[in-house]
């Protein structure tokens, strides 16, 4: 323990903490927040039932820390949405068209989510996390003015349950530099000297209130920044520090190293640094730059789910430490991005048991650090010894080296990842398949109905057998079948009833995953994922997606899409093995996933989609480090792709993001057919494909299914004559921008009729 309960009495009055996070996650343990939140949506329950459940919450988060020993707890990481939203309303910057709106819980709920007349913010990833954050939008007219109202009430709320409380908020940088400028709005850090009056504000009543430290997240540091934005940095703090009255100064980084940013920060008279360990090692060699800091060290990692090397991480420590001066151990990151514990995982053997640690693992990691690193190691032996144990369990188990495996990936590869000639491909597969010009398709998924839930819900709980749930099954596929054949598409899909996730289904099925029972952890919102653990060597130990697209074929002569998950996007949805390169884990998967394209093929598959919607948020937040991932990315994908016939036509599909950064990677990709997100960025990717020579198969999304608003025919016209502006008609295909799941079937219908109506009138007019 780093501070017992006597000890924290005096540590809340001294200067420098020893032990703490960067932020706990909000979710609740058993998703509680979730539930609560969706239920106040729903007119279920009421604002002060809600504000229970969030107090509860955050007693239970905050009593956690105490009693592992934490000396500083973090204040203000809870949420009722996201905390970029969070600081929008902190500093007023809420969009005008909320202000309408009498209630604050309302205007808030109405950025995040919008309704009927309101358009809610953009939602983007979190650096390259797969949380996902509000852009705030900022405008010429956008008057900054302070509401501490939560910074404060939490803060409070803490302290009068002892709790030593660091409020955390995100910094004016990166609260600049991660939103949009809108209305004609310039260069957006220009706006720092109206935003931080509102942050000097806030420090003097956070200091008012009795807040000693106060925790600044600026993770915008650790990616490029140019001269001026670090010029601006370095005001900024020099400003904030020069405050007569503010709580001492805690600016955090995390997700990577500080690199040019760490001296203009340590040139400020700011209190304390916090630096990532863990993803930004090389910070560590910099640390004597941080001399007269106080230096809070993140060698705990908070974004993926092993157990800490315990004497690796106290020798960092310790050469941290000499070199600093003064020290805190920590978590890398926020608590944020892993589930809360291991305990309810019944379904782990020991040996993985013993590998891994979740959110209060962590907390515990955090805490015998410290208590070693300030001398009595001998409370903490069983704690070392513990992680040693796990190492050494970890290192041997046959599961994490399947030789054969090994062998046969190395053979693969050395056998060449590409396949014929793309215009050679081309001519074989269009004498197969013999389709029209703008060929209409869908992305994969159909409506998700109650049916379908309540099967799996059925068969989870031991209610139906398997061969009934096959049955119900099989009953969603005729269905989606005979629609699409109704609707006059020309490429099927059996709809993906039976995937409860698209990356999960996968995991479940492959050696070397392990799906949790209760691993959530926010992704947006109210929405929770729960991702699978990579720890092994993959291997398929039999073909997972065969037979459901068996059935699906022998229902029509029209060509139904063998769908599958592309390596990169099973890597990004899942914590994954830390003990080789990404690379060398990703191309596992591929070879798992070319088997899977292999026996399709076999089955009958003329067309077989391989997604990759996750290829840009991988991208690394350095630019030094982009061509290395790029280049296995794409890689991995044509392993997975490279094993079948010139005569089978390979499709992938790309959504979630902008695209601009890895246009030649989608380019390299070298499937016959990609399917791109397009429709609310009007099409502009098509240029820059056209810009990079690309000369495949497109189909850029005609609409939006975002929304539950059916497009007309007229306009998806307009927007397939916009596409063959940029692309001949011999290359176009026509689909929507996504997977139907989270849609309705009536306006599913609606709208795919139109898009085929829409497809007929522009080739006949081709
Ligand atoms: N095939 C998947 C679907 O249609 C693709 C989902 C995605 O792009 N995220 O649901
Ligand atoms: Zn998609």
């Amino acid at each position: 323990m780093a501070a017992t309960h006597a000890e924290l009495e005096t540590h809340v009055t001294d200067t420098f903490f020893t032990a703490t996070v960067l932020g706990s996650p909000r979710i609740g343990p058993h998703r509680e927040l979730k539930r609560a939140v969706e239920s106040y949506w729903a007119g279920r329950i009421d604002a002060d039932a809600l504000a229970a459940v969030g107090r509860e919450l955050r007693t239970q988060t905050w009593a956690e820390l105490v009693d592992a020993g934490m000396d500083s707890v973090p204040v203000n990481t809870f949420s009722y949405y996201d905390q970029m939203l969070d600081t929008a309303a902190m500093v007023g910057a809420l969009p005008d068209r909320v202000a309408g709106l009498a209630d604050p819980i309302d205007r808030y709920f109405a950025a995040a989510r919008g309704n009927a007349e309101i358009a809610p913010l953009e939602m983007t990833k979190w650096f390259d996390t797969n949380y996902h954050y509000l852009v705030p939008e900022i405008a010429p007219g956008t008057a900054f003015a302070l509401d501490a109202s939560k910074v404060l009430g939490e803060l409070r709320e803490a302290r009068e349950q002892g709790v030593p409380a660091r409020p955390v908020v995100i910094g004016p940088v990166t609260f600049l530099l991660l939103s949009k400028p809108v209305d004609g709005s310039g260069e957006l850090l220009e706006r720092l000297d109206d935003l931080l009056p509102v942050y000097e504000d806030l420090l003097a009543q956070l200091a008012g209130a009795g807040a000693e430290w106060v925790q600044i997240d600026e993770p915008a540091l650790v990616a490029d920044r140019t001269e001026a934005e670090l010029a601006r940095t370095r005001e900024v703090y020099e400003r904030l520090a020069a405050l007569s009255s503010r709580p001492k100064l805690f600016v955090a980084s995390y997700f990577g190293s500080l690199g040019d940013a760490l001296p203009v920060i340590a040139s400020t008279p700011v209190d304390a640094i916090g630096i990532d360990l863990v993803a930004g090692t090389d910070d560590l060699a910099s640390v004597p730059a941080l001399a007269g800091k106080h230096v809070v060290a993140g060698v705990v990692d908070g974004r993926n789910v092993w157990r800490t090397d315990l004497d690796a991480a106290l020798s960092a420590l310790e050469s941290a430490r000499a070199a600093a001066g003064s020290l805190a151990v920590s978590t890398s990151c926020s608590l944020l991005h892993v589930p809360y514990s291991l305990e309810p995982e019944t379904g782990l053997d020991d040996a993985l048991r013993s590998w891994l640690a979740f959110g209060s693992e962590k907390i515990g990691e955090v805490a015998a650090l410290a208590t070693a690193l300030t001398g009595d190691r001998s409370a903490v032996n069983a704690q070392f010894d513990a992680s040693r144990a796990g190492r050494t369990s970890r290192e041997s188990d046959p599961r994490l080296h399947d030789d054969a495996l090994r062998d046969r990936l190395a053979s693969t590869l050395a056998e060449g990842i590409s396949r014929a000639d793309a215009a050679e491909r081309r001519t074989a597969q269009n004498e197969l398949l013999g389709l029209p010009d703008l060929p209409t398709t869908t992305i994969g998924s159909y409506p998700q109905t109650t049916e379908i839930r309540v099967a799996r819900a059925a068969l989870r709980r031991g209610e139906i057998d398997d061969a009934e749930y096959v049955r119900r099954m099989q009953g969603e596929i005729a269905d989606v079948i005979a629609l699409q054949e109704k609707i006059g598409l020309d490429v099927l899909v059996h709809g993906e009833p039976e995937r409860n996730d698209m990356v999960q289904y996968f995991a479940e099925q492959l050696d070397g995953f392990f799906a949790t029972e209760n691993g959530w952890v926010q992704s947006y919102g109210s929405r929770c994922v729960r991702p699978p653990i990579l720890f092994g060597d993959v291997v398929r130990p039999e073909p997972m997606t065969v037979s459901w697209f068996e059935y699906a074929q022998s229902l029509t002569a029209k060509p139904v899409k063998g769908m599958l998950t592309g390596p990169v996007t099973i890597l990004a949805w899942s914590f994954v093995r830390d003990d080789q390169p990404l690379a060398d884990s990703a191309n596992q998967v591929a070879l798992a996933i070319r088997d899977e394209t292999v026996d399709l093929e076999r089955a009958g598959a003329r067309i077989i989609q391989v997604d990759e919607p996750a290829l840009r948020e991988l991208l690394p937040l350095r630019k030094a480090d982009q061509p290395a991932y790029l280049d296995w990315s794409v890689g991995s994908f044509r392993l997975a792709t490279s094993g079948v016939e010139n005569t089978t036509q390979v499709h992938t599909h790309l959504c979630y993001s902008e695209f601009g950064e890895v246009i030649d990677a989608i380019a390299g990709l070298d499937a016959d057919v990609t399917s791109i997100e397009a429709a609310r960025s009007k099409m502009e990717v098509l240029g820059d494909l056209d810009a990079v020579g690309f000369d495949l198969g497109v189909g850029p999304g005609v609409y939006d299914i975002h929304s539950p608003r059916v497009p007309s025919v007229d306009e998806m016209t307009e927007a397939l004559a916009a596409a063959l502006d940029a692309v001949p008609a011999s290359r176009l295909w026509v689909n929507p921008d996504c997977g139907l799941k989270t849609r309705g079937i009536v306006e599913v219908e609606a709208s795919l009729r139109n898009m085929v109506e829409a497809a007929r009138a522009v080739r006949g007019s081709t």
